[in-house]
């Protein structure tokens, strides 16, 4: 039996097709199933023999949620899997909508060490169906229309990529959830191959790459992965991206109280960052226990956002969602993961 919800409109129609059905029903079936509420696949105005074929076939899945923490500007659920293990979501609240923060893995293996979610260990891959089914649980629970996703929770999508665009896909077909693609935005801690493959898609979403530091010495003691990728060659991947693509690139920048907060830092990412279509966005760093760090003063922030006005970078400051609610990736699964 196949979760429907894991299945791209070509997909199904292959399919479809394979049981001795029409590939056309998958018109049918999709706006069905993704309709609000959803249909349930044994209600669907198709012939009785048709409806026992798909209910051979597929089933609905949904995700169990364990847990919801919520505040004025987010929401966050903990959600249980099938082998026991759970992945957290979020719904940010905007001015202009509601946006659901996916997680594409259970653990990471990326080991950032301010990130909580660097210490619970890469389990598995999340499926495109345990993806879809984080937003559908959210839309159900909270009645909420979304209309933007953000694929940044726990997890590197990027070394899942094949089933995050499949995800992407199914968030976008027009007579689902229809998404447009200038309303999804993947993060990235800065796998390189992963940047190219995405930027030779169909579906070259916004691109947000974690750098929070301009020297590699400095960046390798925050980030691993920088081993594997130096910033010279995150940056030509991104210069790629953007120029592919015509898409202005996030760079996320978290602001650590003595460690990459100085004028120096600004001026060389400045430097880095020289001719990109681009921007910087500053974060506050959402304080844990567990780490060592802490958030730079108002004062230095400032100072550091300065000299990149000055130096003509784009920067914004993110406004701060959800710390109430430990929105900071893999805090609420980090604290189930041990005993509270
Ligand atoms: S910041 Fe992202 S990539 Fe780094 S450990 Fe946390 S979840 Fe993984």
């Amino acid at each position: 039996m196949t979760d429907i919800y894991g299945i791209t409109y070509d997909k199904l129609k292959a399919m479809l097709i394979e049981i001795g059905e029409k590939p056309s029903r998958a018109d049918i079936i999709l706006p069905a199933v993704y309709g609000e509420p959803p249909a349930a696949l044994d209600s669907l105005p198709l012939k009785k023999e048709t409806l026992e074929k798909l209910s051979g076939t597929f089933y609905t899945g949904e995700l169990e949620c364990i847990k919801v923490l919520t505040s004025e500007t987010a929401d966050k659920y903990l959600f249980g899997l099938g082998d026991g293990s759970s992945v957290e979501s979020v719904l940010m609240k905007h001015e202009f909508g509601y946006n659901v923060c996916v997680s594409t893995q259970v653990g990471c293996n990326m080991g950032c060490a301010f990130c909580m979610s660097g210490r619970l260990k890469k389990r598995r891959d999340l499926t495109v169906s345990e993806m879809t089914e984080q937003l559908l649980a959210i839309r159900r629970i909270s009645g909420k229309k979304i209309t933007g996703i953000s694929i940044m929770g726990i997890g590197e999508p990027l070394e899942n990529l094949a089933n995050v665009l499949d995800f992407i896909e199914i968030m976008m077909y027009p007579k689902g959830l229809d998404i447009g693609i200038k309303h999804i935005t993947l993060s990235t801690c800065g796998i390189v191959p992963g940047i190219y493959e995405l930027a030779d898609s169909s579906t070259p979403v916004n691109l947000a790459i974690s750098l929070h530091a301009p020297y590699d010495g400095l960046r390798e003691k925050l980030m691993p992965v920088t081993h594997r990728y130096s910033i010279s060659e995150v940056i030509g991947a991104a210069r790629y991206y953007s120029e592919k693509n015509n898409r202005r690139i996030t760079f996320e920048y978290v602001m650590l109280d003595g460690i990459n907060d100085t004028d120096d830092c600004a001026q060389r990412l400045s430097e880095l960052l020289h001719g990109m279509n681009c921007y910087v966005n500053l974060i506050r760093y959402n304080s844990n226990e567990g780490c060592d760090f802490r958030c730079s003063p108002h004062e230095r922030i400032m100072g550091f956002y300065d000299v990149l006005k000055k130096n003509g970078t784009g920067v914004t400051m993110r406004r701060e969602l959800g710390a109430s609610v430990n929105a900071a990736c893999g805090q609420l699964a980090a604290r189930q993961a041990s005993p509270l």
